[in-house]
């Protein structure tokens, strides 16, 4: 059982990354992990996937493997983590071999404490990858975007089928997939493929509430989209095109409108597109148009709208991209343009030449995709069921919800409906159905059939009309589909009751439709955020990190909020870490300050809500230089001894300098304190009941243990465990 307890955690949390909260099941997942077992966790993009295995890979020892698909997404990651303070560091294919061995021999001296592996470096031969993971001695593996192992995926790669060896060769190393869009087949299949079988699965919510959805039809896309870019001149998003040719029309047409915008696709060389990328984290481009076969690279939190000018080629992969918008959790837009002909050019890439049974899974998700669109009813539920979640018909953000509605009662019209189910045997799709009530003479129509009393009584009604009626007893389960692909109509016990007239139904009409509304207005001081994001701007071209990887946007909106007055202060904001505090927090406060003073402004920190009260140790304020040279020589590669001959200091003097760097995080206590003493050390700290003096634990554990390990013991448990 992991010993850490609830609070312990969300000190944790705040320590390394500045967060109050966990969100969603983070917590749920990260004590499964910290407990030794299997994860699959299920969580929608910004959702946080990243802290359920960042913050246990912070509390165990050694080093943790994070298997992920994108080289852009890999360096992002591991930039936040350097900002944060971390040391983690990545393998990939875009890097010369001579860093590869220097990066694999800091991972074999256990310095490294999160390394990520881009699948296609994976050895293919499973022993050789067996071999190289076991001299690296991981505690923890982490597989993000999981359901690339799926072929029922949207993104199968077929570098992920060599994890299905991990769990047999380590079964006792906890493993942790990711993903953010999986359904049920595909979360069976990746259980299957990677043995989690053991393992628990957590399913969050997928709902983004902080992201409005629009669907408009698509006309004059290009003038909403620069009058709607107009409105919003501040803010970065994305506008996905399906063709390389488009991305670039649409980015040129949108420069000479005086808008600050990019096109990126495939097509370009590397360079260009690491240039757009990093030019768009800093907000030097506001908009970026890009295919839909680029965007998992786009990893930055405030991006305030995603535009998809053209449909997307399933749910799975809209949602996704939607959901690069408000990861900082702001509000947020996304914004599709639709028409049928899209739809039509989508079906022929989804023929898969030779694979007739893929071609099948990409047109049914198509066709998804497609009622999607066409949907008159609230985006967000259609979306949430999708997920397999169940979720109220308003939701009061969505086109739909921010129509003018009319209901009307259809109980009639419905009866007729379900009854002509039922006459010709529960055996037909809707189209049919249709067909048959408005008598149509076509051959379709069975011969018998047109027998039917039923036959033709629904002919006052339009096609559409029809169409709309079966969403809407579809969408309130008046009736079930089957779920194969004849899509049969069946009916249920609530169908029955309205034909028995048992129960009414009423049907919901729109009379006018909801505009892209405006953003609402955020009681922050809008000249202060200025001279934040500017300052910020500066921090990060002096670093030379994005401008998010400073502070995220949220950060900044509190602070110009609440204007906190000191460090104390400060460490109640949002973001803000004791690393962060630390390595930023003057530049920012010195602003914040003086802005209020100019503007006679006091500071609002009482509004805020009362954080835990339990405040996490000041990292790193009793390190002295002299501490430091000893770190810097241990990992040079010097032994203990050595640096004791070389500094010609005592060798208690060394360890407790060692010591405190355990204390920090900074260095791996299994760098100094093997795992099986270890262990024994933290029995003997909790049968004593003390955590700060090393001669009861030396006491009780005899010779074997010198002072020096004690001591490091104590220095890690405090840490984990709190003193
Ligand atoms: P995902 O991988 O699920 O798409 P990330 O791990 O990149 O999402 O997290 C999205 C954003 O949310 C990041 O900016 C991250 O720092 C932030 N975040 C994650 N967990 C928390 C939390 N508990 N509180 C506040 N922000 C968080
Ligand atoms: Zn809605």
């Amino acid at each position: 059982m992991s010993t850490y307890t609830t609070e312990k955690l969300h000190q944790a949390l705040k320590h390394f990354f500045g967060y109050d909260q966990f969100r969603l099941s983070q917590l749920a997942i990260i004590e499964n992990v910290l407990n030794g077992g299997d994860t699959l966790a299920i969580m929608p993009t910004g959702g946080g996937k990243s802290i359920c295995y960042q913050l246990p890979a912070m509390l165990l020892p050694g080093v943790t493997i994070v298997i992920s698909p994108l080289i852009a997404l890999m360096k992002d990651q591991v930039d936040a983590l350097v900002a944060n303070g971390i040391h983690g560091a990545f393998l990939n294919s875009s890097q010369s071999q001579d860093e590869q061995s220097r990066i694999i021999k800091q991972a074999e001296a256990g310095v490294i404490k999160l390394l990520y592996i881009a699948p296609e470096r994976i050895p293919a031969n499973s022993e050789a990858f067996f071999n190289f993971l076991k001299k690296l001695n991981p505690s923890l593996f982490a597989i993000d975007e999981a359901h690339c192992i799926s072929a029922w995926g949207h993104d199968f790669r077929p570098d992920y089928l060599k994890l299905a060896v991990l769990k047999e060769q380590f079964p006792n190393v906890p493993l942790v997939a990711l993903t953010a869009s999986a359904d049920g087949v595909t979360q069976r299949d990746i259980v299957d493929r990677l043995k989690l079988h053991n393992g628990k699965t957590f399913i969050s919510s997928f709902n983004r509430p902080n992201i409005h959805y629009y669907v408009q039809p698509k006309k004059n896309a290009f003038g909403h989209i620069l009058e709607y870019l107009k409105k919003h001149k501040d803010d970065s998003g994305i506008i996905y095109a399906l063709s390389r040719a488009s991305t670039e029309d649409i980015a040129g047409r949108l420069h000479e409108a005086g808008i600050k915008a990019a096109h990126y696709h495939a097509g370009l060389d590397s360079a260009e597109r690491s240039r757009v990328q990093d030019a768009f984290l800093r907000d030097e481009y506001k908009v970026i148009v890009a295919t839909i076969a680029f965007g998992m690279g786009i990893d930055k939190s405030n991006v305030r709208f995603v535009i998809h000018h053209d449909v997307s080629k399933n749910v799975e992969g809209y949602y996704q991209e939607t959901g690069r918008a408000g990861r900082d959790g702001l509000r947020s837009d996304a914004i599709l343009f639709y028409s049928y002909g899209d739809i039509m050019k989508l079906k022929k890439f989804a023929e898969i030449e030779g694979n007739p049974q893929q071609t099948a899974i990409s047109m049914k998700k198509l066709e998804r995709m497609q009622e999607y669109c066409e949907d008159e009813g609230c985006r967000r539920q259609f979306l949430m069921e999708y997920f397999g979640e169940s979720f109220p018909a308003y939701c009061g953000s969505c086109d739909y919800c921010l129509s003018s509605l009319e209901e009307k009662d259809a109980t009639e019209d419905a009866q007729k409906f379900l009854s002509a189910v039922s006459r010709t045997g529960e055996r037909y799709g809707a189209t049919y159905i249709i067909d048959f009530l408005r008598g149509s003479a076509s051959e379709k129509i069975q011969p018998q059939h047109k027998e039917l009393k039923t036959y033709g009584i629904g002919k006052s009604l339009k096609k559409e009309e029809w169409q709309w009626m079966v969403q809407q007893l579809l969408r309130n389960k008046f009736i079930d589909k089957t779920d194969d692909q004849y899509a049969t109509l069946k009916l249920n016990e609530k169908s029955w009751k309205i034909l028995k007239g048992e129960s009414q139904i009423k049907l919901v009409l729109k009379k006018e439709k909801a505009q892209i509304i405006d953003e609402e207005e955020l009681a922050y001081d809008k000249g202060l955020m200025q001279e934040l994001k500017s300052l910020r701007l500066d921090m990060a071209d002096r670093e030379n990190v994005p401008a998010y990887a400073i502070v995220a946007d949220n950060s900044l909106v509190e602070l110009a909020t609440y204007l906190p007055h000191s460090f104390d202060e400060l460490k109640q904001i949002a973001g803000f870490g004791d690393y962060k505090v630390g390595r930023y927090g003057a530049g920012f406060l010195d602003v914040v300050k003086r802005y209020a003073k100019e503007h006679k402004l006091e500071g609002k920190m009482h509004f805020k809500k009362a954080k835990p009260k339990s405040k996490p140790k000041e990292a790193a304020s009793s390190i002295s230089p002299s501490m430091r040279g000893t770190f810097q020589l241990f990992n040079e590669g010097l032994s203990i001894p050595e640096i004791v001959q070389q500094r010609n200091l005592a060798l208690s003097t060394i360890e407790a300098h060692l010591a405190a760097f355990v204390g920090t995080g900074e260095l791996d206590i299994y760098r100094v304190v093997p795992k099986n003493k270890l262990d024994e050390i933290v029995g003997a700290i909790k049968t004593s009941g003390q955590a700060y003096a090393a001669k009861p634990i030396k006491d009780m554990l005899g010779d074997d243990y010198s002072y020096g390990e004690i001591k490091m013991g104590l220095e890690y448990y405090r840490r984990v465990f709190g003193g």
